[in-house]
């Protein structure tokens, strides 16, 4: 697939993967970056290396939780580069803890960036997506909103919100010529996973069919089949990437 694609989340983790196969593949990429400070701690560097593929790439900085930034950012993005082909929601907090012990902070902080964010997005680039008659959008869920997962009730539901969100919006989408996928990533060594315990670690491993933790560049293969004109008769589905974690 061609033209342009926002990745929100992209300066680090399975963003900056996503980002670099997308550019591989002759996507234009906007680098969704949280604040100034990601531009110039990763986000500068990553839009030079994916230039490096011959394609055009800059950052944009917006809190995706925030919808009046979300307007501003898709705004420039489409004045920067004319169209958006593609969107990723990639980008995401946990904020773990047991339920009992959960403040409400925690618990609205990851619906506003994890499942908020969505929303936003969604709502902003398939307006362009239904004027153009096409469009690829793939959001990032993860096993935890399939299955749950203890101590992860704030993200669980986040998570599991994309499904029914990705659903719908196929369904509300897919006469328009654009289609709405998500992945459900399991364990992938990123610096949110780094966060875990040895313990929590080698109590996922244990459950994992392959044995081994993912790595973001397997996440970015599936993405950007589903960003591709190979995958043009799929929507509306969850495709997990978990090295066997459940089935
Ligand atoms: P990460 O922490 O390395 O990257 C997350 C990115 O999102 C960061 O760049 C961060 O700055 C950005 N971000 C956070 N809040 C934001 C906001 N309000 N506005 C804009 N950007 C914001 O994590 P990762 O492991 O690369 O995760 C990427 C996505 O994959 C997340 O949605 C995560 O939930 C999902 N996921 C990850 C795993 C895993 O094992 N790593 C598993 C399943 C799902």
């Amino acid at each position: 697939m061609s033209g342009t694609v926002i990745i929100t989340g992209a300066a680090q983790g399975i963003g900056a993967a996503i980002a670099e196969k997308l550019a591989k593949n002759g996507m234009n990429i906007a680098i969704n970056c949280i604040n100034e400070a990601q531009v110039e701690s990763n986000g500068n560097q990553l839009a030079q290396k994916l230039r490096g593929y011959g394609v055009e790439a800059e950052c944009f900085i917006a809190d995706v939780s925030d919808f009046e930034q979300c307007r501003i950012m898709v705004d420039a993005v489409k004045e920067r580069f004319g169209t958006i082909d593609g969107l990723v929601n990639n980008a995401g907090i946990t904020r773990d803890g047991l339920l009992v012990r959960m403040s409400e902070e925690a618990y609205d902080s990851v619906i506003a960036v994890n499942q908020k964010s969505v929303y936003n997005m969604m709502k902003l680039v398939s307006a362009i997506m239904i004027k153009q008659r096409s469009g690829k959008i793939v959001s990032l869920s993860s096993v935890a909103g399939v299955h749950g997962n203890p101590g992860q009730f704030n993200y669980s539901a986040s998570k599991a919100a994309i499904i029914g969100m990705t659903k719908s919006a196929a369904k509300e989408l897919g006469s328009r010529g654009i289609n709405v996928n998500a992945v459900a990533p399991g364990f992938i060594e990123t610096p949110m996973t780094d966060k875990l315990t040895e313990d929590q670690k080698q109590a996922i491993l244990s459950a994992v069919a392959m044995k081994r933790y993912g790595k973001a560049e397997e996440v970015a293969n599936v993405v950007a089949f589903l960003m591709s004109d190979e995958a043009s008769y799929v929507t509306g589905q969850v495709i997990e990437i978990s090295g066997g974690l459940s089935m």
